[in-house]
């Protein structure tokens, strides 16, 4: 790991894998990966559909030696790096730690879809709270990819152009509807409900013939 960049930040480093295994054992789009890399989680991030093309970005260099730090974040993904950056927004002297590289697993290799939505939320009924302190901070930053992308001018083609949730079944979306009426009235989004030709003119195709779209969400792409 090297010291603080200009912004307060630490830059993260990329100290050996306690497998040793990581960036030594990269496979090329030559030589791809076999079954066994894919099972133990081991496929280096040069192996990704998002990077073959283009090539992954420069690893930092090791740590030397020891490092004072207030809070040390372990694991450079989305959850880590958001993490230590927002700390050290706050003023808060921080160490980001990475084994490989930032964005070495599913942080780098995922579809690069922005919901602003989420999946289940009867997982909250276990909460105390009901979720009521995520679900208020959900509402204020559902478009953190986005937000961050703009502030700190990252090249990472986020592109806000909405998340559709399509259907060919109008029972379908009937509960589709229903299940955007929480995000619409409770979360303040906007959401359109799409059928016919306005599905055709937003997917291009006639396959799908109704669709609830959520404006605010988009794609990025996750090698950046
Ligand atoms: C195939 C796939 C597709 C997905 N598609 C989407 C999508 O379209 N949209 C979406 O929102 N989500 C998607 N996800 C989910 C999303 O990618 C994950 O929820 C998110 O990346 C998790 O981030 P994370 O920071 O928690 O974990 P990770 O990305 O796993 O990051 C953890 C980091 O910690 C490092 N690390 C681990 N142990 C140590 C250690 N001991 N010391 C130092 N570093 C360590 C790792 O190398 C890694 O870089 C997808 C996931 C997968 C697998």
């Amino acid at each position: 790991m090297t010291g603080p960049a200009d912004d307060g930040t630490h830059a993260t480093g990329n100290i050996p894998s306690p497998t040793g295994t990581g960036q030594r054992t990269a496979a090329t789009a030559a030589h791809p990966p076999d079954h066994a890399a894919y099972e133990a989680g081991t496929v280096p991030i040069t192996s990704s559909g998002w990077t073959t093309a283009s090539g992954a970005l420069p690893a930092h260099a090791p740590l030397q030696g020891d490092l004072d730090a207030a809070v040390a974040v372990v694991g450079a993904g989305l959850a880590g790096s958001s993490l230590a950056l927002h700390l050290a927004e706050a003023g808060i002297d921080v160490a980001l730690v990475e084994a490989h590289q930032p964005g070495w697993r599913a942080s780098g290799r995922n579809a690069g879809h922005v919901l602003p939505t989420l999946r289940d939320r009867r997982v909250f009924e276990r909460i105390a709270d009901g979720g009521k302190a995520f679900l208020e901070l959900f509402r204020e930053h559902h478009t953190i990819t986005f937000d961050l992308a703009r502030r700190h001018g990252i090249a990472c083609d986020a592109v806000q152009s909405g998340y559709l949730h399509a259907t060919q079944r109008r029972g379908v979306f009937e509960k589709l509807k229903a299940a955007a009426h929480y995000w619409s009235t409770e979360q303040g989004q906007p959401v359109q409900f799409l059928s016919g030709d306005a599905m055709r003119a937003m997917t291009g195709s006639r396959y799908y013939t109704f669709g609830v779209l959520y404006r605010d969400g988009g794609r990025v792409n996750p090698r950046c």
